[in-house]
């Protein structure tokens, strides 16, 4: 069953895609509404950093996300590279969630290490565990709460109960979502990165999907069920 409301929350400008693009693709097809909140400015994914880079990075997500056939992200503007799952992280990411309102909401698993590929590893970044680590502590216990951020809900943001939850970024799925029919879309949806090295982007989506024993042609998750 398609949860009518999904959110993906992603570290950087192209992690939402990265990981996920053919399940949101999937999802926004079967007429589900799909947001994606970015947690950073993204302005060191590149040599040379910089607010230009991160204006340029925050035009190619929305030209990703529109690909996708979802709506523009939310950024939060967090400083790229220093990602920290404080208190003013957390809050951010109530705010966007208790605006959206998901069934599910779609994270970076905060315990990757490193993710194994055949005979070498994908080591995992500290923003993305960041990012995992402030989405859980705000889907619980502080979305469901309004003791925590009062001023939120004064300004219409009420508490809310996310049903479910998707860990990508993982090294140790149990969920498998086949993207035969979103790949080339998402594949657009990657391309649209001209900032990043576009070739290797694609080869490394590839890497992963292909990582688990399903086989390539699927994107992998850890499912945790809350209600
Ligand atoms: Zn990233």
């Amino acid at each position: 069953m398609t949860p009518p409301r999904v959110l993906a929350i992603g570290a950087h400008p192209d992690d939402a895609e990265f990981f996920a693009g053919g399940a949101l693709a999937g999802f926004a097809a079967q007429g589900a509404e799909v947001g994606i909140v970015v947690c950073t400015d993204g302005a060191r994914g590149g040599a040379t950093g910089g607010e230009a880079l991160a204006g340029r990075r925050r035009a190619e997500a929305e030209r990703a996300a529109t690909t996708l056939g979802i709506r523009a992200p939310v950024f939060l503007g967090h400083a790229d590279g220093s990602l920290v799952a404080d208190d003013a992280l957390r809050r951010d990411l109530v705010r966007e969630i208790r605006r959206e309102r998901p069934d599910l909401v779609l994270l970076h698993d905060p315990t990757t290490l490193w993710t194994p590929l055949g005979e070498t590893v994908h080591l995992g970044h500290s923003d993305h565990r960041a990012a995992g680590q402030a989405t859980l502590d705000a889907v619980y216990p502080r979305l469901l709460l309004a003791s925590f951020y009062p001023d939120l809900v004064d300004e219409g943001f009420a508490p809310w109960l996310v049903r479910e939850l998707w860990l990508f970024d993982t090294a140790r799925p149990d969920h498998f979502v086949p993207i035969a029919d979103t790949s080339e879309r998402k594949r657009r949806a990657l391309a649209c990165h001209e900032s990043q090295h576009v070739p290797g982007l694609l080869a490394a989506a590839s890497a992963i999907e292909s990582a688990f024993s399903c086989g390539a042609g699927h994107e992998a998750f850890r499912r945790l069920r809350l209600v």
